[in-house]
């Protein structure tokens, strides 16, 4: 058991992508364009119901042809997620901008639109207001969308949904990102779904994403030879990642079922352990549990998250600590929070665990034996 690596979300591909990859190399569009990818980006707006899709080489390069196009540059505040992972908040930095971090709410872990509407309060009667709110669905959860658009419209502020990690997953039956202005997703090695590397921008704005198309590459002006009048990026995703979104595209749903499994399965094993909870889901929706996450009680458990991930490690089993908030990393000690201390404790009593979709049940009880031979 022990010989074979757990990794928390590794990739899960259905079989099918191999014959859509194999097709994109017999049409030889070896190229970062492309039939795959024009299909793709029609299947992802057909899945998501949002008009408007880009694929691009990740996630983080679509927030950050997002940010630039709503104009975000130095001088401007971007408010985003304490609690998230540095690709949601790392291109408002590109840019020169600052950042101003929000605190979770208990109920989603994801942004505390109270806390949200305090700061643009307080923003708009004694500075400037921030250009671009980027809100998380945090572990494949939504954060309360319609919420912080009612905070967010009447200042006028755009908000992108960073919902990289959220493919699959709704908000009021919609897809999860739709509704905001613009929505991100990604297809990095550990998401629910994976093209090895990717992400893709969606939007019901078509003159975003085509900006965002010629910025994503080079900003080359339609003229014969190659002319210039801005400074673009090299971030469109390729044609063979493509043919391998394509089938993973068609399986989310069926990745989605087995996540909700997974975590079901876990809360099952350990529902009789006292000190132990699990992430709870937002009546609003329906979270797609990309990761399974736990808390654990350190004095009613007799131990803490990291005795637990030692515990997992020492049997080749990979898990990790909940995501450090941003305003605790050394590279944003300036940066200011409004609140801070839900994502603290949050990080402090979180593990997530091991939640890839082809794990067996009889696996997930292996890890489940294991941390209860962590109790005292
Ligand atoms: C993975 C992730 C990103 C970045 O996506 P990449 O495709 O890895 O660039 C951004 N935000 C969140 C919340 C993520 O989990």
């Amino acid at each position: 058991m022990s010989s074979e690596r757990i990794f928390l979300s590794p990739p899960h591909m259905s079989g099918n992508e191999l014959e859509l990859v194999k097709e994109a190399f017999a049409s030889n569009y070896i190229a970062p364009v492309g039939p795959m990818l024009t299909a793709f980006e029609k299947e992802f707006a057909a899945y998501t119901g949002i008009a408007h899709c880009l694929a691009l080489a990740s996630g983080t390069a679509a927030i950050h042809l997002a940010l630039k196009e709503l104009g975000v540059g130095p001088g401007d505040e971007v408010v985003a997620s304490t609690l998230t992972f540095i690709g949601s908040v790392s291109p408002a930095t590109f840019l020169g901008a600052s950042l101003v971090f929000v605190d979770c709410d208990r109920e989603s872990w994801n942004m505390d639109p109270d806390l949200l509407a305090e700061l643009l309060e307080q923003r708009s009667t004694t500075g400037k207001l921030p250009k671009a709110v980027v809100v998380t669905d945090l572990y494949g959860q939504c954060a309360d969308l319609d919420k912080i658009l009612s905070i967010c419209d009447p200042h006028g502020i755009p908000v992108i949904a960073d919902a990289a990690e959220a493919a699959g997953a709704t908000y009021k039956n919609r897809a999860a990102g739709k509704g905001a202005y613009a929505a991100v997703y990604s297809f990095n090695g550990n998401k629910i779904i994976t093209t090895s590397g990717g992400g893709l921008l969606a939007s019901e704005d078509q003159r975003l994403i085509d900006r965002a198309r010629f910025l994503s590459t080079q900003a080359r002006e339609p003229f014969p030879h190659y002319e210039h009048e801005e400074i673009g990026f090299n971030y469109r995703m390729s044609n063979i990642v493509a043919a391998i979104g394509r089938g993973q595209l068609q399986v989310l749903d069926d990745r989605v079922k087995r996540k909700r499994e997974i975590f079901d399965l876990y809360r099952e094993l350990l529902s009789d352990q006292p000190g132990l909870s699990f992430m709870p889901e937002a009546d609003y929706g329906r979270a797609n549990r990309w990761l399974t996450v736990m808390l654990i009680d350190k004095e009613t458990y007799g131990a803490d998250p990291e005795t637990i991930r030692l515990a997992l490690e020492a049997h080749n089993i990979e898990s990790r600590p909940v995501w450090k908030p941003m305003h605790l990393q050394p590279v944003f000690k300036n940066t200011p929070v409004v609140g801070g201390a839900v994502a603290e404790d949050l990080f402090a009593r979180g593990l997530c665990l091991p939640s890839g979709t082809a794990l067996t049940d009889a696996q997930l009880e292996h890890i489940a034996a294991l941390i209860k031979a962590c109790r005292k």
